[in-house]
């Protein structure tokens, strides 16, 4: 892959100047621009500093009041030391903003990561620490961020799909994980939820969730609990694949959400359209699928969920900590 991109990119988001960064970095919201003192309260300020990394730091001019027995208290500079990187996505890693931006960059645009780690100078404990990393800032923020499909007048066709392989070539053993998902027609919007049942009640708490009343539904699937569509206020179309793939008698297909599921099939590896990593694959393929759509910058677009995952004024509580799956 062509590293002049990157390298160029960088040169004018995150150039070698420590400064600039920092600046860079402040006015982008990925990390903090003030500080209060933890010790005394007081507003900090940004000094160089030749121990830190960034090469500047958050130093406290304050005074505090040291209690002294059988004396006055004493009057002390405070001169607390605070990382510019606190509370962020950054804190807590001995590599370069230039680094750890570079890296995200390639996790960004899907390539391949070993090559990422080399472009980045990470090695390969960082690789595997920061796709873990980027892996999280996906996960926390597309679960954050599912929202309702449809409403009146709008249609979205829903489906239920095994991600997974066939254990055996008699293909009798089927080892996966069930997608339950919806697609509206016309916008591409959609969401997509692992399952770990396929009952009344998981569709009934799904699509209460995800598809607001007035929509009027498509599906194949979950015959057997059409009774749950007007209670929740939708309007429910039957196809049938097993014998057309368009409804000869209603016109209703479910074609959208069967490219979707191919997408997102083709898009997780193999090894991972199972286990422990299938909730983080589906959320980059929800998270990158949308941005395509939309003709965005992923890379932008991870920035900014970097931005609302970890909030530089608040320590982060992370949903999804490393790969710990949404269901279990
Ligand atoms: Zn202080």
């Amino acid at each position: 892959m062509d590293l002049s991109i990157s390298d160029l990119f960088m040169e004018e988001w995150c150039p070698e100047d420590k400064k600039t960064t920092l600046d860079n970095m402040m006015e982008k919201g990925l990390i903090a621009s003030s500080c209060m003192c933890p010790e005394c309260g007081s507003a900090m300020k940004i000094q160089a500093s030749q121990r830190s990394l960034d090469g500047f730091s958050w130093e406290c001019g304050g005074y505090t009041l040291v209690r002294r027995p059988k004396q006055k208290p004493k009057r002390v500079r405070c001169r607390k030391s605070v990382t510019v990187r606190r509370n962020s996505f950054f804190s807590q890693a001995h590599l370069s903003f230039r680094q750890i931006l570079i890296f995200s960059w390639w996790y960004c645009r899907n390539l391949p990561l070993t090559e990422g780690g080399l472009a980045a100078k990470f090695s390969l404990t960082s690789v595997t620490d920061w796709t873990s990393f980027c892996n999280e800032v996906i996960l926390n923020y597309v679960y954050h961020s599912n929202t309702a499909i449809g409403g009146p007048g709008k249609e979205v066709e829903i489906d239920e799909s095994l991600f997974g392989k066939r254990k055996n070539h008699v293909g009798r053993v089927v080892e996966g994980q069930w997608v339950f998902g919806g697609v509206e027609r016309g916008t591409g919007r959609c969401f997509l939820v692992p399952v770990a049942k396929r009952d009344r009640e998981t569709l009934f708490n799904h699509l209460r969730e995800f598809v607001l009343p007035g929509t009027h539904v498509f599906s194949d699937c979950w015959r057997a609990y059409a009774t749950i569509f007007p209670e929740l206020g939708l309007r429910h179309s039957t196809v049938n694949h097993s014998e057309n793939f368009i409804n000869p008698a209603t016109g209703a297909h479910t074609q959208t959400i069967e490219s979707l599921w191919g997408r997102a099939k083709k898009s997780l590896p193999a090894g991972r359209r199972q286990s422990k990593h299938f909730t983080t694959a589906l959320a980059k393929f929800k998270f990158f699928n949308k941005i395509k759509r939309n003709r965005g910058d992923p890379f932008a677009a991870f920035l900014e969920a970097v931005k609302v995952v970890y909030d530089p004024g608040v320590a982060a509580q992370l949903v999804f900590d490393h790969e710990i799956d949404a269901d279990d």
